[in-house]
């Protein structure tokens, strides 16, 4: 495990990732039953769901698509379902196996070492972020397995550019400066983050993300995308 994090390689590779796939169907089951009730989905899209999820086979090839980071958009015209819809809904159903998975691991990577742009345990990309209490040191946090890695404060994660010119952040005097929205004018991607020195409170982060939509709406109108979607 040692040399893989100093080769820049995640633990957690597509062939060490087997999830319980008796239990992966069930899952995806409910993704698509929680999917139906957005009234913005079509029916017809979640019985297409259902239908993945009944065909172990086809299910299999779309979870290992998805995990090498490859598109999902044959597999998915094939099945006359979105492929958005058809990645997201697997990311949601991969979540607890890759949390499972993360929680196991993380204790084996020793954070000095990492420091990379993606996840140590799965290869995703954060999807937000934190300063610890002790130095204001930022820590990432992957949006597939919500593992938790060291990062530089003045980088962008997605890009790397290190240009000081082109990395900003807002933080809003309304919360006490509780958040950051860190932003790179080279790749125009934001993340958000949360200041633990800021506050005393026990903070469970993967809740925080949901907690900050406001935030992803304000990024958004100014002209920034999200970065672990692109
Ligand atoms: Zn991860
Ligand atoms: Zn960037």
């Amino acid at each position: 495990m040692r040399d893989r994090l100093h080769q820049g390689i995640p633990l957690l590779l597509p062939s060490d990732f087997s999830p319980d796939w008796h239990q992966v169907p069930e899952v995806l089951e409910q993704v698509a039953l929680w999917l139906a009730k957005d009234p913005s989905s079509s029916p017809e899209e979640g019985e297409k769901l259902k239908n993945i999820s009944r065909n172990l086979p086809l299910l299999k090839r779309a979870v290992i698509t998805w995990y090498r980071g490859r598109s999902l958009k044959a597999l998915a015209k094939k099945q006359g379902v979105d492929d958005v819809l058809l990645a997201s809904a697997i990311r949601a159903t991969l979540k607890p196996f890759l949390s499972a998975y993360s929680k196991l691991l993380m204790p084996a990577v020793d954070q000095e070492i990492w420091r990379r742009n993606y996840c140590p345990i799965c290869g995703g990309k954060p999807d937000f972020a934190y300063l610890d209490r002790e130095r204001g040191a930022r820590f990432l946090l992957c949006s597939q397995c919500d593992a938790e890695w060291l990062f530089l404060r003045l980088q962008c994660p997605y890009c790397g550019n290190q240009n000081q010119d082109g990395l900003a952040y807002f933080t809003d005097e309304e919360e006490s400066y509780l958040y950051r929205l860190y932003v790179c004018e080279q790749c125009h991607t934001y993340i958000k983050a949360i200041d633990l020195r800021r506050t005393e409170a026990e903070v469970l982060l993967p809740l925080e993300r949901v907690m900050t939509l406001d935030m992803d709406r304000q990024a958004q109108e100014k002209g920034y995308k999200p970065g672990w979607a692109i």
